[in-house]
């Protein structure tokens, strides 16, 4: 029988290989150099340039560069004027911020189970949390499949409420043929290097709202109503802050770096869903493991590629099979400790493990396998190999 690395046994890759990777090219390199070399480092000519870019490719009117993706979602609550008090339904299912954005503003995130088969928000949910506060609903499209909007927004219609879409995962998706990006009220990106694009830190929100794009390039800078580009243009000292804000602002030579990356998304997502279709083929016989649900309506922009293990034909649990894939010389990850489990969570708004069944449920059996653009065919089959050899030899 086969010896794991784990065990004393030579590993898969030699290499370790990391879950996920930015790729830049050496045109992305020379535009930021242009760009250092010029006369603007924050806020000039390059900001707005890439917001048009990004309204362009994502099919919304407006396009709002902000310092992250948590910076993004910050904005959109903004936007919607969250304040003490008020409720914003969020998925259970995904990364810290997408909650954080909420308190940040006051409010109260009041945690929604997930999908069992895709691990996205359900629609039954939404209406099962809603109360007399509910201010606004935030959708997930974990893992980069997009949610089921047209579902969704008639809920959320119904109801009164606006939707904020994080699509931190989705850039480049599209739902019944429609762009992430233009399906939600709000809707909003980020630019960290595991994900899509990159400009090493930094977010969008883009609206259709031309007067919502207004209140958070506002609230980026400050709550000052002017930036210094504009009031140098016009020559004007005069300025005034009409709201609380932040400096949130992204600096020049990386928004000369997103206009530079974006050029390129729809073939990082394409080679993305290539190394996902290797990945869904081989998985669909391994009996320990159980892949996500992908609808017909969405095309999937696999951020993330999310495994289920059948702990129960396994005699190990599953970080017992993430140490065995990690010695194998693969970067297995985990997406994501339920938001609602977090001790700031529990501290702070009292809820307990028991609140979301289901992602608590998923969070015990999933893994994260690598993928990146750069990844290559090979390097894919080295994960299903490892994934094989571990799940062989941990079966009962
Ligand atoms: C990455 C991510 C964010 C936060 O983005 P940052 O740019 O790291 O601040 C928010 N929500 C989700 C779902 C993410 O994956």
């Amino acid at each position: 029988m086969t010896r794991l690395s784990i065990d004393g046994g030579d590993p898969v890759r030699e290499r370790p290989l990391p879950y996920g990777r930015q790729f830049l090219s050496e045109e992305d390199i020379a535009v930021v150099v242009e760009a250092l070399r010029s006369d603007w480092l924050t806020t000039g000519p390059s900001v707005d340039s890439f917001e048009k870019a990004f309204a362009e490719s994502a099919g919304s009117r407006e396009a709002v560069a902000v310092a992250s993706g948590t910076a993004a979602l910050h904005a959109a609550t903004f936007a919607l004027r969250i304040k003490p008090g008020d409720e914003v339904i969020v998925p259970a299912m995904t990364f810290a911020a997408s909650a954080n954005c909420v308190v940040f503003q006051g409010g109260t995130p009041v945690f929604a189970d997930v999908d069992p088969g895709s691990l996205l928000i359900g629609p039954g949910e939404i209406a099962a949390r809603v109360t007399p506060r509910t201010r606004a609903i935030i959708a997930v499209d974990y893992a980069g499949q997009p949610c089921d909007y047209d579902t969704l927004l008639a809920t959320a219609s119904e109801l009164d409420l606006p939707v904020i879409a994080d699509a931190a995962h989705s850039m480049g998706g599209r739902y019944k043929g429609r762009r992430v990006g233009s399906l939600a009220d709000l809707n909003t990106f980020s630019l960290h290097p595991v994900k899509h694009i990159t400009t090493g830190e930094g977010g969008v929100i883009t609206t259709d709202d031309p007067e919502q794009a207004r209140r958070m390039r506002t609230f980026r800078n400050h709550g000052f109503n002017v930036d210094h580009h504009t009031r140098d243009k016009q020559g004007s000292w005069f300025y005034e802050m009409t709201d609380l804000g932040y400096n949130y602002r992204l600096t020049d030579f990386q928004c000369a770096l997103g206009t530079s990356q974006l050029r390129t998304l729809s073939e990082r997502v394409a080679r993305r869903q290539a190394i996902a279709l290797r990945y869904d083929e081989s998985l669909a016989d391994m009996p320990a493991v159980t892949r996500l649900e992908l609808s017909d309506d969405a095309s999937h922009a696999r951020h993330i590629y999310v495994i289920l293990l059948n702990l129960e034909r396994l005699k190990v649990d599953r970080a017992a099979v993430f140490a065995a894939l990690r010695a194998e010389g693969i970067g297995v990850s985990v997406h994501y400790i339920p938001v609602h489990l977090h001790p700031f969570y529990r501290r702070r708004f009292g809820v307990r493990a028991g609140l979301c069944p289901v992602a608590e449920a998923a969070y015990e059996r999933m893994l994260t396998l690598p993928m990146f653009p750069q990844m290559s065919d090979a390097d894919a089959d080295d994960v299903i190999t490892a994934l094989e050899r571990v799940l062989g030899v941990y079966q009962n």
